[in-house]
């Protein structure tokens, strides 16, 4: 099986699938809509059912079941096909590390780059393994294309295993998932699903059920513009000056990604644009409880209201979004997906573990929108950078654990699975 996932693996990531957030269509961008076509020509030649592309570029297939019980759920693997845009995702040239000896890995088109296991230790437990990394002045785009390789290849087993006994078994590939508009136009009731699962995790036996609650800052400063001859005389406000007086209120000490670990949230200032005339800053708020969420926006809104106090002159405004909210308020209603996930695992001679995010995923979205959707492990390291690396060997294992879930689903599953019509608590 190594090599058929390693070349679909090696195929996937010479596609610059690289998401833009600039972009005002949906998908981002074309590459995205080219490696989704290909997905779909390749789910057809696998004999996978039901294979469209949504108008949206969402992929679909179905794998029938095999079993005849009554009231086994339908369960949805999903991956998402686009790279992050923090780091070029062009001409990306795969390097395969056979049987990787422990040692620092060099990159030919960067000598100044090194992988190391002292600084990636992740790397130790991979020793032995084949190990992919890129050239040095690309990201890989294992995230999310390990997940892509993974689920096409559970599709494949799955088509073939005319005696592995299964419920309806939903795949779907979606785009944009980096600039968090992945499940913007995804039809849940065209998913079919009442349980889902993202492969886009990293270590072996990882299972994200808990993620961030986010809501998104945006403060716009209106100044009073002059000529600088006249400045004093005709009353200039600055609105670049209240932007950086602004920046130097918040509690950035206890309260910045910087600063804070574990389950603290943060408000992180990420775009500063300004003038004399006007100012914007962008911020993204975290927190893994909404009253925690609750009070960062208190923090943003009362530093706003003081600078609009001692500079009347000025104008600010400070509008708020949400953005995501942390699954676990859903899952921890009904822990089912969680549970299999962790039996499948442990079924195919792995180690589950729990790995809290802070960030957010597509299953946030799902899980809030009445699909509750856990995300699970396929090996992804140092993602979003030219330091990513995957192994072989833990994408195999994580194509493992899904065929073991499937089963599970249909042994144990019931169709108790609540919300399924998306009515979430
Ligand atoms: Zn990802």
């Amino acid at each position: 099986m190594s090599d058929t996932l390693l070349s679909r693996f090696l195929r996937y990531v010479q596609i610059d699938t690289q998401a833009d957030e600039t972009s005002k269509s949906y998908p981002s961008t074309p590459g995205q809509l080219v490696l989704l076509e290909m997905l779909k020509q390749e789910l057809i030649a696998l004999g996978a059912a039901d294979v469209k592309m949504t108008k949206h570029g969402y992929v679909m297939a179905s794998i029938p079941a095999t079993t005849r019980k009554p009231g086994v759920p339908t369960i949805a693997f999903l991956a998402h096909v686009d790279t992050a845009p923090d780091c070029s995702g062009k001409n990306v040239k795969p390097i395969v590390h056979r049987a990787y000896d422990g040692k620092v890995i060099r990159f030919p088109d960067n000598p100044r780059l090194a992988l190391d296991p002292t600084t990636s230790p992740e790397l130790l437990e991979a020793r032995g393994k084949d190990i992919v990394t890129a050239s040095g002045t690309t990201l890989l785009g294992s995230d999310d294309k390990a997940g892509v390789a993974v689920v096409m290849t559970l599709v494949e087993k799955l088509v073939r295993a005319k005696n592995l006994k299964h419920g309806l078994v939903r795949v779907c590939f979606t785009p944009d998932e980096e600039i968090g508009r992945g499940v913007d136009h995804l039809d849940l009731k065209e998913l079919g699903a009442q349980a889902a699962y993202t492969l886009d995790g990293g270590s072996v036996g990882e299972i994200c059920w808990e993620t961030f609650s986010a809501d998104s800052a945006e403060v716009t400063i209106d100044g009073v513009t002059t000529h600088p001859m006249e400045a004093r005389a005709k009353g200039m406000v600055n609105a670049a000056y209240l932007a950086g007086k602004l920046l130097a209120s918040l509690p950035r000490e206890r309260c910045a990604p910087e600063t804070t670990g574990g389950r603290e949230g943060f408000i992180h200032p990420t775009r500063v644009e300004g003038k004399v005339e006007r100012a914007t800053v962008k911020f993204i708020l975290r927190d893994f409880e909404l009253d925690g969420l609750a009070s960062k926006r208190r923090i943003i809104e009362c530093l706003c209201r003081g600078l609009q106090a001692a500079e009347p002159r000025a104008r600010i405004r400070c509008r708020i979004r949400k953005q995501y909210r942390n699954m676990a308020y859903w899952l921890r209603d009904d822990m089912r997906p969680v549970q299999l996930a962790r039996e499948a695992m442990a079924a195919t001679g792995l180690k589950p573990f729990d790995h809290v995010i802070r960030g957010g995923t597509d299953g946030s979205r799902l899980t809030e929108k009445g699909l509750p959707t856990p995300n699970l492990f396929c090996g992804e390291h140092n993602a979003h950078g030219p330091l990513e690396w995957v192994a072989v060997q833990d994408m195999e294992v994580a194509v493992a654990a899904c065929v073991e879930l499937a089963r599970l689903w249909e042994q144990k599953g019931k169709s108790k699975v609540a919300r399924e019509k998306g009515t979430s608590s």
